[in-house]
């Protein structure tokens, strides 16, 4: 097993990671920039280091500090949580090279994912249904172009294959506009991304995002923990998420799901992952893999009574996984809201001194927080402070008791959007289930 690992990351998922690995008896290094000296996982770990400055480019991006100080500390492996170098192929080698385990796939597997026409090709190997496209990136030729564009169908949208963060990306309505849009998205990828290679998707216009969970080991085992539904977004940021998704019937489920899965084992996958798609007509299409720990892993842990973050570490450790696909059986439904220090109605970050908490509890909630009775949220870093979790039997019973839950929870000192959260859960439409990406948005006159 793993003997020291160092959390690379902050905040409410540090904090995850660190719960996961007492449990597992593995010894905890927190690496911190100098604005988190408070943060509730540095005060647990078994040790902490400052590894730089506030800004994240000079502390939790800073790839020589992180890896001195698992040098330092002895530990063996490293955990990137999501964000900041979750995904940056080059800091898991450097991390491999160095000696140390990455809790996360092989840095090949991440690059390939992070350029989205490579992931589309091999997505398509691998059987998984992808958004009809160009199938590759577009050419200098404006005939060709266009010859897509009608072929394919409008609104198409245009996307920079280096792209991520919803940036380098334009939906094009009309042919009359397509050549200038593939001229300014190649010219935004180059400067944004240093790389001009763009390609042609169909622009679907309300579709739900419908994600499925997967993990695998070195073993050659991959099994599917089924589906969230992550509609409801702002400004393509989750705020809501939820297990399994409304309308998926269990067939529709085992094909996709398993299909996920087969997918991990043809490109040798490793540890945790997700498969993001958009979900229009009773179809999916893929458009993203991400490979690291997502924020809305508990929904899927609580209907599942699979922790995901233990078996990333022990995957992590070489272990097979210790279930095969037909013990994961679904049990009720989960929500998850997340609690961001915000103004609920102009949405500015509302960072500072938290005077007073009190989180809820009772049957089927959880509450994955690093906040405290006198924590001062920074503002360096992202607005969200923690997620409430419900869960139960049916929808209606992890609704209700989110609501609850809702109406318990006292954090003063900052706003947050914990308003916002109980609109969404007194909304018809959210009630009803199955809204699309645009439904909140849309609800709040954006
Ligand atoms: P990023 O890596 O920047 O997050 P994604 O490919 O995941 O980019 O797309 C981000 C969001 O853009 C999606 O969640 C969806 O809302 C929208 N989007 C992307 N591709 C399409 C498409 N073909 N049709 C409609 N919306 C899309």
């Amino acid at each position: 097993m793993i003997e020291k690992l160092v959390i690379a990351n902050r905040g409410e998922i540090a904090l995850r990671i660190l719960r996961a690995c007492r449990e597992l008896g593995i010894k905890t290094v927190a690496v911190h920039s100098e604005a988190d000296r408070d943060l509730k996982h540095v005060r647990l770990a078994d040790e902490s280091v400052c590894i730089g400055p506030a800004a994240s480019a000079q502390s939790y991006l800073n790839i020589p500090a992180i890896i001195s100080a698992a040098e330092v500390t002895d530990a063996v492996a490293i955990h990137p949580g999501y964000g900041f170098l979750s995904e940056n192929a080059d800091f898991a080698e450097r991390v491999e090279q160095s000696g140390f385990i990455f809790v996360g796939p092989r840095p090949d597997t991440i690059r390939l994912m992070g350029d989205k026409i490579q992931a589309i090709n091999a997505m398509k190997a691998a059987g998984v249904p992808c958004v009809p496209g160009s199938d590759g990136p577009l050419d200098d030729d404006p005939e060709r172009t266009l010859a897509l564009g009608r072929e394919i169908g409008f609104p198409v949208i245009i996307k920079a294959a280096g792209g991520g963060g919803g940036r380098g990306m334009r939906v094009v309505y009309s042919e009359a506009t397509l050549l200038n849009a593939v001229s300014l998205t190649r010219a935004e990828a180059l400067a944004a991304f240093g790389n001009d290679m763009v390609y042609m998707e169909k622009f679907l216009e309300n579709p739900r995002h419908v994600e499925f969970q997967v993990l695998s080991d070195t073993h050659g085992n991959a099994v599917h923990l089924g589906e969230r539904d992550c509609s409801m977004q702002r400004r393509h940021q989750k705020v809501v998420e939820e297990a399994p998704a409304p309308g998926i019937t269990p067939e529709v489920r085992e094909r996709m799901g398993g299909r996920c899965a087969e997918a991990c084992r043809k490109i040798g996958y490793r540890g945790a992952g997700t498969f993001e798609f958009l979900f229009e007509n009773g179809e999916f299409y893929f458009i993203e893999m991400n490979t690291r720990v997502q924020v809305e892993h508990p929904v899927t842990e609580l209907v599942t009574g699979v922790d995901i973050v233990k078996e990333q570490l022990l995957v992590a450790a070489g272990e097979p996984l210790s279930f095969r696909q037909e013990d994961i059986v679904l049990r009720g439904h989960a929500i998850e809201c997340r609690i961001n220090a915000e103004d609920p109605t102009n949405f500015r970050p509302s960072p500072g001194l938290i005077t007073t908490v009190h989180m809820p509890g009772g049957p089927g909630i959880r509450v994955d927080t690093h906040i405290y009775q006198g924590y001062r949220v920074p503002p360096y870093y992202d607005s969200m402070i923690g997620k409430l979790v419900a869960h139960g039997d049916t929808r209606a019973t992890a609704i209700a008791r989110m609501q609850t839950a809702l109406s318990e929870i006292v954090i003063e000192g900052i706003k947050t959007n914990i308003p916002l959260h109980q609109e969404i859960m007194a909304d018809a439409a959210f009630a009803a289930g199955g809204a699309n990406i645009h439904y909140l948005e849309k609800k709040l006159g954006l």
